[in-house]
């Protein structure tokens, strides 16, 4: 089984797997009601059990008999920052996304959501403790064919972030004097690093920034951090247009002609979905009808004129395409620093010289795109292949899902960035990871679960 709490939406699943990179799945969502996320810690726990619950009644009412052997294993995604002691324990470091629950910061979330669910008497066990990059890396690992799984994964949704595959020899954290960390599994000679690649650049070193993302940032609960997310996710990018186009009503007479309801979405904060982004630039009508009818329904304000309209697709395609663009730099910046395009340059750099280039590269990456660093040619050298496999992106979340173009945005983008370039753009397959969150955090509770058993737990405590 597996629950995704991603920021927007709370799902619960349980997946069936069938071999050869086949599943079935079962799976309910709801959406986190908003008090909920800004409340106490016990509110928004017990109503993820009470959605465990009625999950478990519908799907698996056999698993309320007193005949079932053991207690059903669940992968908990949970995708905000944590510090995680095993596999199914982590402290909260920090909300985003816009959560502000304060009782919840340095509690062990695994234990809160199985005491919820101890609660109410469910035969759930949290067997796993997942973030959301990791279950998407681990489901796109198991759909897509080839030799190796996949690199990285990626989330677009609500907020960003992305996991990838690190050689265990670069990861001197693991072995420095004083750590920690315990025994782990060193048989594959990796790790999957969870990087928090939507902190990127705090210090507002290289991101673009315009007045409406510093407004954005300054009425938000974490001022001054996230900042990389805060220009790309889904939680963001419809607040970045209503505050635009605020101004321009406010400030150069933007729809003096139109009908502006007292109560619209566009005067309140959040109040414009990012989806709406989408429709605007789904519209290749002539007449942007589709434009007037989004403004009227989902802005508030009707009979725009058509030069207003095309000014609002032209403001969404602006955010829309800026966000896809800087989706690209942390993929460039994984796929340039772990070497997978040009293998002689991964050496055998210590961790903290490592991340350092990661970010290094990042930034080079960011420099290529926006401050206009002439683009790689297309017939930059790549470097030598390790084999001809494709580097495997797996993706989830509706902005990369839902909005038009966003994938030829970042692919454009990938191949401005000098390094990459063309030739080694075409070796990157990205692909949608569909229910990633929950098919990974499953797979992962799967094998915490055997891997639990080989170390000695009893069935019975499972
Ligand atoms: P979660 O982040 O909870 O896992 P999603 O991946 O569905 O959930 O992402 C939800 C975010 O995506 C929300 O911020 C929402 O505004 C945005 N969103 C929803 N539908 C669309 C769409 N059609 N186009 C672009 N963004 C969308
Ligand atoms: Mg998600």
């Amino acid at each position: 089984m597996a629950v995704d709490l991603g920021g927007t939406n709370f799902r619960v699943c349980s997946v069936t797997l069938l071999g050869n990179s086949n599943f079935k799945i079962a799976q309910e969502k709801t959406q986190i009601p908003r008090d909920l996320m800004v409340g106490t810690s016990k509110k928004l726990f017990s109503f993820m059990a009470q959605q465990i619950k009625n999950f478990v009644e519908t799907h698996h009412s056999d698993h309320f008999t007193e005949s079932s052997e053991h207690r059903l294993q669940l992968g908990f995604t949970f995708s905000f920052p944590v510090d995680q002691k095993a596999v199914n324990k982590g402290y909260l470091i920090r909300w985003t996304k816009g959560f502000d629950i304060k009782d919840a910061v340095g509690q062990d979330v695994c234990e809160l959501l199985q005491n919820e669910i101890d609660a109410l008497e469910i035969p759930v066990r949290v067997a796993a403790l997942v973030n959301d990059t990791v279950g998407t890396l681990m489901a796109r690992s198991y759909e897509s064919p080839g030799k190796h799984g996949a690199l990285i994964g990626a989330i677009f949704g609500t907020g960003t972030n992305g996991a990838y595959v690190e050689n265990l020899d670069k990861l001197t954290k693991m072995t420095a004097p004083g750590n920690t960390f315990g025994e782990y599994d060193k048989s594959t000679g990796e790790m999957v690093v969870n990087t928090e690649w939507g902190n990127f650049d705090k210090g507002m070193n290289v991101l673009p920034d315009t007045e409406f993302d510093r407004q954005l940032d300054r009425d938000s609960v974490n001022p001054g951090i996230q900042m990389f997310e805060k220009r790309v996710s889904g939680m963001f990018l419809g607040e970045i247009l209503r505050l635009t186009v605020l101004k321009l009503k406010n400030e150069a007479g933007m729809f003096s002609t139109s009908n502006v309801k007292e109560n619209a979405p566009l005067f309140e904060q959040w109040g414009v979905d990012t989806s709406v982004l989408s429709d605007i630039e789904g519209d290749k009508s002539e007449d942007l009808s589709q434009v007037r009818q989004v403004a009227e329904e989902k802005l508030g304000v009707s009979e725009i004129t058509l030069d207003e309209a095309r000014a609002l697709k032209i403001l969404v395609h602006a955010i829309g395409k800026r966000s896809a663009r800087l989706s690209a730099v942390p993929i460039a910046a994984i796929i340039l620093a772990t070497g997978k395009l040009s293998p002689a340059e991964t050496t055998t750099k210590p961790t903290h010289q490592r991340r350092q280039s990661l970010i290094e590269k990042a930034t080079t990456a960011f420099q290529s795109l926006i401050l206009g660093n002439p683009p790689a040619a297309d017939t930059a050298p790549a470097g030598p292949a390790t084999d001809d496999e494709p580097i495997d992106v797996g993706v989830d979340g509706s902005v990369v899902e839902f909005y038009p173009g966003f994938e030829e945005y970042l692919r454009e983008a990938l191949r401005e960035v000098n390094e990459v370039g063309n030739l080694g753009e075409k070796r990157v397959r990205i692909g949608i990871a569909k229910d990633g969150s929950g098919v990974g955090a499953a797979l992962i509770a799967l094998v915490a679960t055997k891997a639990a058993l080989m170390a000695g737990m009893k069935k019975g405590d499972l």
